[in-house]
């Protein structure tokens, strides 16, 4: 997948700036006597859902504490860090990693957030994106309430410490309820957690076990990959519409809504998202992205001498490619592991110096071969372009590039930060047009059909707005607050 770091301009025509859409990583676990380094282990294994912050808090059965940075779980959380937060208690954790737009990265942001209502501590981390949250902070600012975040995870807990929820039985089910859009979050309270996933299912969220001492200790979290690398157990998803809370007595369900009649599953999650490792929507990552490089092969056959991986998004894919075309795989482009996401390229020129920095071109390879490169998606393809302008200067004699999803046309509201609608290269284009621009051979996109195809569940059960421009709810635009309707929310 082909990424540019882009800087936020303050908008000033007094609209407020886009609240960051946060695709995330988030982690609960109760009762494990080291519940702060399991955490942050777990956050390691999610480390692929969010770079730009980290956070972790504790509970000690009466309050709560925390400890938040900016960065990699490795940079954020320091030996001694993780010692305090073990001192001050351990009846339960949640952790959080954040990715956000660069408007969005601001420290107040970091996750899990950790506030005072009437009824005690909370803390809350969330992925996903409410598409009615600049509504309801409307609602709340003219009540008088303070934000001292912009991100929409905030309205949870204005809502869950308001009277219109708190005098309901149960005021969290009645929190859920007043949100629309992507949610997969964990609430840590001193005595439980309590997750829920939306009624559309949009972001995974699983329930897995940890035996501790004898005793299963409960744990919910965005990808099994997570429960691989703690040692626990996948027990099962959290259901649509469904909360789970977990506490001494164990675990324990309730519906706060029922599922949707078309889930919206983000069918991202299997292109490009998801850790390969995990199982999602109850099927491997790793496997599905073979299986759509099979298809690509099958859609898309040409003649060539290797198969070539876009390292990292594009292995899989080409992996499947090669075993249905029965071309040879070889990998020619080489990351260098060591340039991180950390500094900022303003002009184009370092951004171009930052793609040849971070993959590097084996000539011995690549000279006087024809060329099937195989990537996951493209964005806006400023990146994608420079990579295969690498490969002709290295003596590529024909490239040949298979995308094995569909063209990007239309931006998510649901937690993925895809470019505006104007700077998606497919925006408006023929797949000749953007073959043009990329300076290749022939081009190919996975059909929706054959995406659909491989994924596990009936096509309806997904959501595919930012290639179908369908999406599956009215959404607000996300400066103005201005509610579009499904149908028009394709033209942000
Ligand atoms: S619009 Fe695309 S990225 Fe966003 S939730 Fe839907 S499928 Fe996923």
């Amino acid at each position: 997948m082909d990424r540019t770091i882009q800087l936020r301009v303050l908008p000033t025509d007094g609209t407020r700036p886009a609240q960051p859409k946060e695709k995330c990583g988030i982690f609960g676990i109760w009762g494990d006597p080291d519940a702060a380094r399991t955490a942050y282990l777990a956050l390691f294994a999610l480390q692929h859902r969010g770079q730009e912050s980290a956070g972790i808090a504790v509970s000690n059965g009466e309050d709560l504490e925390g400890h938040l940075g900016m960065g990699l779980v490795r940079d954020v959380f320091s030996a001694s860090d993780l010692n305090r937060l073990a001192r001050f208690g351990s009846a339960g954790a949640i952790g959080h990693n954040r990715y956000s737009t660069a408007g969005g990265s601001l420290i107040c942001n970091t996750q899990p957030l950790i506030e005072r209502t009437g009824d005690g501590p909370v803390a809350v981390a969330h992925n996903g994106n409410l598409v009615n949250a600049e509504a309801l902070r409307r609602l709340f600012a003219e009540r008088g309430h303070l934000f001292h975040t912009t991100s929409d995870t905030e309205v949870m807990i204005h809502l869950l410490a308001s009277p219109d929820q708190r005098e309901t039985p149960d005021p969290l089910a009645a929190s859920m309820r007043r949100l629309q859009g992507a949610f997969s979050v964990v609430f840590l309270f001193p005595d439980r957690i309590e997750a829920a996933r939306d009624p559309w299912g949009w972001r995974p969220l699983v329930l897995g076990e940890l035996e501790r001492d004898g005793r299963l200790c409960p744990v919910v979290v965005s990808e099994t990959v997570a429960l691989d690398v703690i040692g626990a157990r996948f027990v099962r998803e959290v259901e649509p519409g469904e909360i789970v809370t977990l506490s001494d007595a164990g675990v324990e369900s309730r519906q706060f809504a029922e599922p949707a009649d078309h889930l919206a599953m983000c069918i991202f999650e299997h292109v490009y998202f998801a850790s390969p490792a995990s199982t999602v929507f109850g099927q491997n990552v790793l496997g599905a992205r073979e299986e759509m490089g099979r298809t690509l092969a099958r859609e898309a056959p040409v003649d060539a001498d290797w198969v070539m991986p876009m390292p990292d998004s594009g292995r899989s894919a080409a992996n499947g490619y090669a075993h249905e075309s029965g071309i040879p795989y070889r990998e020619a482009i080489v990351p260098n592991r060591y340039v991180g996401r950390t500094f900022i390229k303003p002009t184009q020129g370092e951004r171009e110096a930052a793609v040849r920095l971070k993959l590097n071109i084996v000539r011995e390879i690549v000279e006087g071969k024809r060329l099937i490169v195989v990537d996951d998606s493209i964005v806006r393809g400023t990146t994608t372009r420079l990579k295969m302008l690498q490969l002709r200067e290295a003596g590529a004699r024909e490239i040949h590039l298979r995308i094995s999803a569909p063209p990007i046309r239309h931006p998510c509201h649901f937690g993925v930060d895809f470019a505006c609608k104007e700077q998606l290269i497919a925006n408006g284009k023929s797949v000749e047009e953007i073959r043009a621009f990329l300076g290749v051979d022939s081009l190919h996109f996975l059909s929706l059909e054959g995406l659909l195809g491989v994924a596990r569940h009936d096509p309806q059960a997904y959501c595919t707005g930012c290639f179908s421009g369908e999406y599956r709810v009215d959404v607000e635009h996300p400066q103005t607050g201005e509610i579009r309707s499904k149908e028009q929310a394709r033209m942000f």
